[in-house]
């Protein structure tokens, strides 16, 4: 048989990008605000009127604390940088902003700019993360309750999902999520959890990472890793092994509408996502996120008044007798309600309030986010009145 010529080889890579390109439209690239927005659209409309530039808005005084947004915004740095780089927006990233703010990033995590790959945001790299190394013979294994995004990834490659309850203290059960499946293709470890707000020991990750199955990679989710007082995985990335950490800017930063995120990673496995999409990023999302990245003073202020607040409205759940599930340490939390969470939903909706939503493991239990200390008070006044009907 005679060798493929240079061109027969520039055709079979352009035929293997049309069947993932094939792939990657067959299912939407979901995020939080989506499948927050599913769930409100389930509950009881509010006959409000809406006063939003969209018809689909919701009313201004709505309190939103249903996609664990940051309703601090971006930071002043953030706001700044965008207004200097928006003038040179006719061009290209002519600049090398989003160059500089991988490099930057690198710098700060001890690795190299080959390990970075930034994307508007952290959903795209999540799905195709999902469908690279997933397939009808690679399994998806998550745990249950966590964000079902890389479980909707899943479902465009074919793959089993295999759902792994959390352990009794609410952190993902390592052992028995690599047990799952011997030909695991992704072990999903969101950390802290989406929606429970817990931990997952660093020690439990490396052991996923020594125990689990040959050519299955762990991908960290680490959307919410700054609210939390745990280790992040990013050493194990300089390290070599076999995962890819998830990092966006759309929680402590403050710019889920601004998109931006990271997947870090090996190249040889960064290179796996590329066929999937790799779009140019916005250069006011890149000069954002590298002003965000050099405000050291931003992280840990921002994590003690998020942190702050969730402390006080556990205090006022635990002495109205509520039960919040765990022990959170983000910027959301379960509630064990007693009773039907998706009629709790709509009645804090008719009341002004949106709430995140429930998980089918646990149909009594509403995820919260954490909002400002005046929304709080909406949510306590609502919540009390929701609860006592
Ligand atoms: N991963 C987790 C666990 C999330 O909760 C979210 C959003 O809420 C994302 C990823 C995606 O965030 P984004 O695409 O805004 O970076």
């Amino acid at each position: 048989m005679s060798k493929p010529t240079s061109d027969e080889q520039a055709l079979g890579r352009r035929s293997f990008l049309r069947g993932a390109a094939f792939l990657a439209a067959a299912a939407p690239i979901l995020t939080e605000a989506q499948l927050a927005h599913a769930a409100q659209a389930a509950a009881a409309p509010t006959g409000l009127a809406l006063h939003g530039q969209s018809p689909n808005a919701p009313p201004a005084d709505m309190v939103l604390i249903n996609a664990n947004e940051n309703p601090l915004g971006p930071s002043k740095a953030a706001c700044d940088a965008i207004a200097r780089i928006a003038p040179l927006g006719g061009r290209y990233d002519r600049y090398g902003e989003t160059e500089m703010l991988v490099r930057t990033f690198a710098a700060q995590n001890g690795l190299k700019p080959e390990n970075v790959a930034a994307y508007a945001g952290s959903s795209e790299p999540l799905h195709y993360a999902v469908l690279a190394f997933t397939s009808p013979t690679r399994s998806f294994i998550t745990a249950d309750p966590s964000y079902e995004a890389g479980m909707y990834a899943a479902k465009t490659s074919q793959a089993k999902v295999i759902k792994v309850p959390l352990t009794a203290d609410h952190a993902h059960d390592v052992k028995a999520m690599v047990a799952a499946d011997p030909n695991a293709g992704v072990i999903y470890i969101c950390n802290p959890n989406n929606p429970t707000g817990t931990l997952t020991t660093k020690q439990d990750i490396v052991w996923a990472l020594e125990n689990k199955p040959a050519g299955a990679i762990v991908l960290v989710d680490e959307a919410y890793i700054h609210l939390a007082d745990t280790a992040d995985a990013l050493d194990l990335v300089a390290a070599g092994k076999d995962l890819i950490v998830l990092r966006t800017f759309s929680k402590i930063y403050g710019m889920a509408g601004i998109r931006c995120g990271f997947a870090v990673a090996r190249p040889d496995l960064l290179a796996k996502l590329t066929p999937f999409g790799q779009n140019a990023m916005p250069i006011t999302a890149s000069a954002a996120a590298r002003a965000s990245l050099e405000d050291a003073a931003l992280i840990p202020a921002r994590k003690k008044l998020i942190g702050d607040v969730r402390r006080d409205t556990f205090a006022w759940l635990k002495a109205n007798n509520y039960k919040v599930i765990g022990e959170p340490q983000s910027n959301c939390f379960m509630i064990d309600t007693g009773r039907d969470g998706k009629a709790v939903i709509a009645a804090m909706k008719a009341r002004n309030v949106m709430i995140g939503r429930t998980w089918p493991i646990w149909p009594n239990a509403v995820r919260v986010s954490v909002g400002t200390p005046e929304e709080m008070a909406k949510f306590k006044t609502a919540f009390k009145a929701v609860m006592s009907a």
